[in-house]
């Protein structure tokens, strides 16, 4: 095989708890992870010499050692003893700096089009192993679908299925840095912490109505008082019909839940002409 085109999906948390702060500025968390119809496209292939050439339609991105794809290939060509060369070029279509997960997501992605480019077998375990040294939430990229996530997000646990919907996923044309969010939330503060166990429950149960009850995250607390259009995002998808609504990750991005495809679709309408969204979409767990 000298070529591998793979789809690199965006996740978003149906939960976000952070229980502890560690002594090493580390955060613990038990997140629900949810991937969603949403993808970005990695195509990798070999090439004669042994350099690594990246090319990203979106020409903000970096594409040399700063890029995620470019570590995990240059990592595992080192590990693997491989000198053949390896060409990336990656179409982004999950918002960038979003609470997304797009950069560890492409991330897994290169680990698996690396074990599969040259013929490396590798399983999830030793996979999940070399994406964790990349970031915290590689691991579950790897796994994929819906999971609980511990430690500082690379212990695993795999839930059941999400019950079938449809997700409209809004992004707007702020930026909330990962670093920001978490250096900013008063643990201490906290009024109240997701109901993480409920929620298990009811995934266990199919029971979307009680899923779409429980949607918490505890980074809104940061996020929200800053940046106000991450409430108005969400009150505006609960005015036209989600649900639940929620900011995924450390944000900005806001997510809808719709029992029925056109209940998202007008929504997903409702959105055009407001200026603060940037990107939206439709999607559908995955
Ligand atoms: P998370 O949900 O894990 O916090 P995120 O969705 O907030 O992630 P990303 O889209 O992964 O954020 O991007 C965060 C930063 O990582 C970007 O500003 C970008 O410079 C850098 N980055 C490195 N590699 C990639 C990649 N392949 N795709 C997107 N961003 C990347």
């Amino acid at each position: 095989m000298d070529r591998i085109v793979l789809k690199s999906f965006g996740k978003i948390n149906l939960g976000l708890d952070v229980v502890r702060r560690r002594t090493d500025g580390y955060h613990e968390v038990r997140m629900i992870m949810q991937t969603v119809g949403l993808c970005d496209t990695l195509t990798m292939r070999k090439t004669k010499g042994e350099k690594i050439s990246m090319k990203c339609d979106l020409s903000f991105l970096p594409t040399d050692r700063k890029n995620l794809v470019y570590q995990a290939i240059e990592l595992m060509k080192e590990r693997y003893h491989i000198s053949s060369g390896v060409a990336v070029d990656l179409k982004k279509r999950i918002p960038v700096a979003a609470g997304m997960a797009g950069g560890s997501s492409n991330c897994a992605a290169a680990i698996k089009g690396m074990s599969q480019l040259f013929g490396l077998d590798l399983s999830i375990e030793e996979m999940c192993e070399i994406g964790v040294s990349l970031g915290a939430d590689v691991p579950y990229c790897i796994w994929g679908k819906t999971a609980l996530a511990e430690g500082i997000g690379e212990k695993l646990t795999r839930l059941s299925p999400m019950p079938d919907c449809w997700i409209l996923i809004a992004k707007p044309g702020i930026s909330v840095s990962t670093a920001f969010a978490y250096k900013n939330l008063k643990l201490d503060q906290l009024e109240k912490h997701p109901d993480i166990d409920g929620m298990i429950r009811d995934l266990e149960n199919q029971d979307l109505d009680g899923i779409c009850s429980k949607l918490e995250n505890v980074l809104e607390t940061v996020t929200i008082p800053k940046h106000p259009v991450i409430r108005d995002l969400k009150e505006h998808l609960l005015e036209h019909g989600a649900e639940g609504a929620l900011m995924s990750g450390s944000g900005p991005t806001v997510f809808g839940i719709y029992k029925e495809k056109h209940t998202a679709r007008r929504a997903l309408e409702s959105l055009r002409g407001i200026q603060d969204v940037k990107q939206a979409y439709v999607v559908r767990p995955v």
